[in-house]
C-alpha cells in the first residue's frame, strides 16, 4: 500500500472508484475511453459484479429483459434466456472486466470506511481497512442494495435452526426434506419461493404486504433466435428498442406520470387477472391481492410465484409475526410454526442511515454528508453531486434513478461525470463543485413533479415501500429515460465551479 499523500503532494490516483459492480465497471470503461486512465477501483468483496456477486440465492435472475439489462456498447445476442440468471450476469461482469483490461486496477477485499476532502490539496482521503488511498476525484459506485437488512422482529437471533439471508446465500445449506420459513415477499422472495418449494418438506411464507406479481415474457433464447439476432439486419436494435419501451412502460411512466398516463390501472388489471388464473383457493388469492396501487413499491415479475401457493406443502401466513423463538416463528395468537431453516428475504438497507451514504463522508470544513442530508433532506444535482462536497460524484445519488434499467442510469450518470472531468482537464482545474443554486433549482424541479407521481397518492399509504425515505420523500427521479439521457449530455457546465490549485503536481506523478 502506498503511503498517504501529504498536503501539497500529488494524490495516489486521479480517480478512485468505490465499488466493482456494474456502476464501477461502467465508470472505469468510460474513464479509459476519455483517456483518464489513472484510476483505481476499490471493492469490499473478492470479485466483480456487485449485486450479482453477492446475491446467489436459488432462482436469482434479472427482472427486466436482458436486452435492456446490459450496456449499450456491449450488447450480447447470446443470453441464454430473455431474463438472464444471476450467474450469467456475474459472468457478463467478469467478461467486461477482462475484455476492457480493468482487473489489474481493482483492489479487492478492501473496504472504504470513510472519506474526507483535503481542501488544501484538492483531493480525497479514503480510509480503507488496508490503509489510506488518496485521489483527486472520487466516484461512489456502491449501489444501494449492498447491505442486507435484518427484520426488526424480537428474537430473530434466538432461532436454534439455520438462518440464512437471501443476499448472502450459503450454498452448503441443505433444504431437501426440511421445514423452511421465508420472511418477506419482495422481489427476492418472488424468485426464491418457487425455486425451493419443490424440494422442501414444508414451506411457510410470512407475508406482511402482498406484492404485485406480473407475468414475464421469459423464455430460452435458442440457437435459431440467437442466429436471427446476430445476423438479421436491424434485429439487435429492434429488440433493444422494444425491450427499452417495455421497461419504460412497466415502471417509470406509470409511476412518475400516474396522473397523466393511466398505465398503472391497466397493469393492475393484468395483475388481478393473473392472480385469478394462477391461484386456485379464493381465500389465498384474496390474501395475495395487493391493496395499494401498482408502482407504489417494486413489483415482482414471475410466471411461477403465484402458482406455488397451490402446492400442498406451501402455506401463506398473513397473521403478523410476534417473535422468532428457538423453535421457529410465532404469530399473533400464539401459533408457533416450527422450522428447521429460516430464510430472511427482507431486502436491504436502502435510504437508511449508514447506507446512504455508505460510509461517513466529510466535505468542505468537515461538513458531514449524512448530517447534511438529515437536515436538508436527500438531494443531489442531477443525482450526481452535492454542494460542499467537491470532486465527489455518485452514480446513484438521490433523484438520480428513474426506475428503468440500472444500465440506463449508469450510462447517464457516467456521461455527466466524464463531461465534468474532461472540462476540468481542459481548464487544468483541480476542484469541481456544483453550485448551491444549481442544486436547489434541480431539487425544486424534482419536488414540483410530485403531483403526478403515484407515491404521493392515497393508494400508496399502506404499501410499506422502501422507496420512501425517513423524510417521507421518494428520492427517485421523476423523469422518462430520454430526458435523463438528454440532460446528462446538455446540462450547463456553469452549474459547476471549476477551481485550479496553485502549482498542482500532476496526479500520479510520483509513481
Ligand atoms: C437480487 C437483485 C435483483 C436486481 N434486479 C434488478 C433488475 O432486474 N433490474 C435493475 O435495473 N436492477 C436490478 N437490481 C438492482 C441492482 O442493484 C442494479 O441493477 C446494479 O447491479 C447495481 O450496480 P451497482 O454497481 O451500482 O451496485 P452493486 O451491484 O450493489 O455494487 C456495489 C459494489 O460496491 C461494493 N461496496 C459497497 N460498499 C463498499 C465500501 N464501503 N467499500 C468498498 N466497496 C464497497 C459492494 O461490495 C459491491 O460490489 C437488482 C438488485 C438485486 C440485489
Amino acid at each position: 500500500m502506498r503511503t498517504s499523500a501529504a498536503a501539497g503532494t500529488a494524490p495516489d490516483h486521479e480517480v478512485a472508484i468505490v465499488g466493482a459492480g456494474f456502476s464501477g465497471i461502467g465508470a472505469a470503461i468510460a474513464l479509459d475511453r476519455a483517456e483518464i486512465d489513472d484510476w483505481v477501483m476499490i471493492e469490499a468483496g473478492d470479485g466483480v459484479g456487485g449485486a450479482w456477486h453477492w446475491n446467489t440465492y436459488p432462482g436469482v435472475a434479472v427482472d427486466i429483459p436482458s436486452f435492456s439489462y446490459q450496456f449499450s456498447f456491449a450488447k450480447r445476442s447470446d443470453w441464454s434466456r430473455i431474463y438472464a440468471s444471476g450467474a450469467e450476469l456475474k459472468r457478463y461482469a467478469e467478461d467486461l472486466v477482462d475484455s476492457h483490461g480493468l482487473r489489474s486496477r481493482i483492489r479487492f477485499d478492501t473496504k472504504v470506511g470513510g472519506a474526507a476532502y483535503d481542501e488544501e490539496g484538492h483531493l480525497w482521503r479514503l480510509d480503507t481497512d488496508r490503509g489510506e488511498v488518496t485521489a483527486r476525484f472520487v466516484i461512489g459506485a456502491t449501489g444501494v442494495f449492498s447491505q442486507p437488512k435484518l427484520p426488526d422482529i424480537p428474537g430473530v437471533d434466538e432461532f436454534a435452526g439455520t438462518t440464512a439471508h437471501t443476499a448472502r446465500w450459503d450454498h452448503d445449506l441443505e433444504l431437501a426434506g426440511k421445514r423452511v420459513g421465508v420472511i418477506g415477499t419482495g422481489a427476492s422472495a418472488v424468485q426464491l419461493v418457487p425455486s425451493i418449494a419443490p424440494e422442501v418438506e414444508k414451506l411457510t411464507v410470512f407475508q406482511r404486504t402482498p406484492i404485485w406479481c406480473l407475468p414475464k415474457p421469459d423464455g430460452p433464447i435458442d440457437g435459431a433466435r440467437r442466429w436471427a439476432l446476430e445476423n438479421l439486419p436491424g434485429a439487435k436494435l429492434a429488440t433493444r428498442l422494444a425491450s427499452q419501451l417495455y421497461v419504460e412502460l412497466t415502471f417509470p411512466l406509470p409511476a412518475h406520470f400516474n396522473g397523466v398516463i393511466p398505465l398503472g390501472k391497466q397493469g393492475e388489471r393484468v395483475g388481478r387477472r393473473f392472480l385469478r388464473e394462477e391461484v386456485d383457493d379464493p381465500v389465498v388469492r384474496d390474501r395475495l391481492t395487493p391493496r395499494y396501487g401498482l408502482g407504489c413499491k417494486r413489483p415482482g415479475f414471475s410466471n411461477e410465484y403465484l402458482a406455488t401457493f397451490n402446492r400442498g406443502n406451501v402455506e401463506l401466513e398473513t397473521t403478523a409475526i410476534e417473535a422468532v423463538t428457538a423453535a421457529g416463528v410465532s404469530t399473533i395468537g400464539d401459533r408457533l410454526h416450527e422450522l428447521d431453516v429460516l430464510v430472511l428475504a427482507t431486502g436491504f438497507k436502502v435510504f437508511d442511515r449508514g447506507n446512504m451514504p455508505p460510509y461517513p463522508i466529510k466535505g468542505r470544513s468537515g461538513l458531514d454528508l449524512e448530517e447534511w442530508w438529515d437536515e436538508n433532506r436527500f438531494q443531489a444535482y442531477e443525482g450526481v453531486s452535492v454542494p460542499g462536497f467537491p470532486n465527489l460524484f455518485a452514480i446513484l445519488g438521490p433523484y438520480g434513478y428513474n426506475g428503468a434499467s440500472y444500465f440506463q442510469l449508469i450510462e447517464t450518470q457516467v456521461r455527466h461525470i466524464c463531461r465534468c472531468l474532461r472540462h476540468a482537464r481542459k481548464e487544468r482545474a483541480t476542484a469541481i463543485e456544483v453550485t448551491r443554486e444549481a442544486n436547489d433549482r434541480y431539487f425544486r424541479q424534482m419536488l414540483d413533479r410530485r403531483t403526478h407521481q403515484i407515491f404521493f397518492q392515497d393508494t400508496c399509504a399502506d404499501a410499506n415501500s422502501y422507496y420512501f425515505d425517513r423524510h417521507g420523500d421518494v428520492p427517485l427521479r421523476p423523469s422518462p429515460s430520454v430526458e435523463t439521457h438528454w440532460r446528462s449530455a446538455r446540462f450547463d457546465l456553469d452549474d459547476y465551479r471549476f477551481e485550479r490549485r496553485l502549482s498542482p503536481a500532476p496526479a500520479g506523478s510520483h509513481r
